[in-house]
C-alpha cells in the first residue's frame, strides 16, 4: 500500500513541484549525481577512485516525443565520448531505458538510437545495459537485445526476480558472454504477471541467481538485501567463480558501507550512477522501496521556510 502510494507519486506534476521548491537538495544529491552530464563525470571519478565501477543512467523516462528520444541518444553518446576521453572507461558504463529512447512512440526508431549508443560505447572501450521496465515492455526489451547483441555481444540484459516469467528468461540468457542484471523489480506489477510478497520475489531471486551462477554468462546481482548478498557470495563460492567472473550492483546513495565493504573483499562493485534533469521518478521510486527515506524527505519539506 506504501510502495504504491509512492509509485503512484512518481507521476504527480503536483507532488513534483511540492518537492522541487521544498529544501531537499540533500535528499536529491543522496540518489542522483547531479543535473549535468558534467556533475555526472565528478561523481563517477570520486567513485572510480574509491575502487568502483559505474553505469551512468541519464535520467530521462518521460518521452513523448522524437525530439526528446532523439535529445537521449544524443546525450548517451556525448557522455560515452567524455567518460572515454577522461580515461574512466571500461570501468564505467551506461545503463539506458528504452522508452527514453522513444520505445512507446516508434520501436524501430528506439531501437536506432540504442544502436548508436551501443556504437559510441564500443568506441568508447565500454558497454550498455538495458534497463527493465514495467512488464508490458518485457518482450520487446528482450527482442531488442537480442538483436543488439548479434553485433555488441557484451550489451547487458536486466531481469527482474518478481516477474513469474524470469526463470525461464535466465536460463535462455545464462549463456557464454551473457551480461544478465538480476534485480528484484521497481514497478506495481499485478498479480497475474507478478509474485507480490516479498518472500516470494525473495524465493525468485534465489532461484534465478542459481541459474545465472551455475549458468556460463556474467552475473551482475543488483541488490542492497543482505541476505540476497550472503547468498550470491555463497553461490560464487560454491560454483567457482572468482571474483571477476561476476559482479555486484548497488544504487548510489543506497548502503554506502556495503558497497565499501563489497570491494574491500575484492569484488567488482558496480554504482548505478543516474544523473539528470527528470530526477523526479527515479527518487519517488527509492523513496518507496524503504519507509525511513520518506521519514528524511517529509522533514526536508516541513523545514521550508
Ligand atoms: C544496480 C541496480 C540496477 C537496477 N535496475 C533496475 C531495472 O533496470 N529495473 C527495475 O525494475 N529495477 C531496477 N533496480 C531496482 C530494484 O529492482 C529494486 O527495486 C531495488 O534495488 C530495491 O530492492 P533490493 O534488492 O535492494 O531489496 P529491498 O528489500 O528493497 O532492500 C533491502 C535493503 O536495502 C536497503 N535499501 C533498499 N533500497 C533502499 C533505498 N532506496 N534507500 C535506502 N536503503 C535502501 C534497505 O536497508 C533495505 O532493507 C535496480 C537496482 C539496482 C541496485
Amino acid at each position: 500500500m506504501f510502495r504504491s502510494l509512492f509509485l503512484a507519486a512518481a507521476g504527480s506534476r503536483q507532488l513534483e513541484r511540492l518537492v522541487e521548491s521544498a529544501p531537499v537538495a540533500g535528499m536529491v544529491r543522496r540518489f542522483v549525481a547531479g543535473r549535468s552530464a558534467d556533475e555526472a563525470l565528478r561523481v563517477s571519478r570520486e567513485l572510480a577512485d574509491d575502487g568502483l565501477a559505474v553505469s551512468l543512467d541519464h535520467l530521462g523516462e518521460d518521452t513523448h516525443t522524437m525530439e526528446q528520444a532523439v535529445a537521449t541518444r544524443d546525450e548517451y553518446v556525448a557522455v560515452l565520448r567524455r567518460l572515454h576521453d577522461a580515461g574512466l572507461t571500461p570501468a564505467a558504463e551506461v545503463s539506458v531505458k528504452l522508452s527514453a529512447l522513444g520505445q512507446r512512440i516508434d520501436e524501430k526508431a528506439a531501437y536506432e538510437h540504442a544502436h548508436a549508443i551501443c556504437a559510441a560505447a564500443a568506441e568508447a572501450g565500454t558497454t550498455v545495459t538495458l534497463d527493465a521496465e514495467d512488464h508490458t515492455t518485457t518482450d520487446a526489451t528482450l527482442e531488442t537485445l537480442l538483436e543488439l547483441r548479434r553485433e555488441f555481444p557484451s550489451t547487458g540484459a536486466v531481469l527482474q526476480a518478481y516477474l513469474r516469467r524470469t526463470e525461464g528468461d535466465c536460463r535462455e540468457l545464462a549463456t557464454a558472454g551473457s551480461r544478465v542484471r538480476l534485480c528484484k523489480g521497481a514497478y506495481a506489477e499485478p498479480e497475474s504477471v507478478a509474485f507480490q510478497s516479498a518472500l516470494d520475489v525473495d524465493k525468485s531471486f534465489v532461484r534465478c541467481l542459481n541459474i545465472l551462477m551455475s549458468g556460463e554468462g556474467y552475473p551482475m546481482v543488483a541488490t542492497h538485501d543482505p541476505r540476497l548478498i550472503a547468498i550470491a557470495e555463497d553461490r560464487a563460492r560454491w560454483f567457482d567463480r572468482a571474483c571477476g567472473e561476476f559482479e555486484f550492483q548497488l544504487l548510489y546513495g543506497v548502503r554506502p558501507e556495503e558497497q565499501a565493504r563489497l570491494a574491500a573483499g575484492g569484488n567488482t562493485v558496480r554504482i548505478y550512477l543516474p544523473y539528470g534533469e527528470q530526477w523526479y521518478g527515479y527518487l519517488m521510486r527509492r523513496l518507496a522501496e524503504r519507509p525511513a527515506n520518506v521519514a528524511f524527505l517529509a522533514r526536508a519539506i516541513s523545514s521550508k521556510k
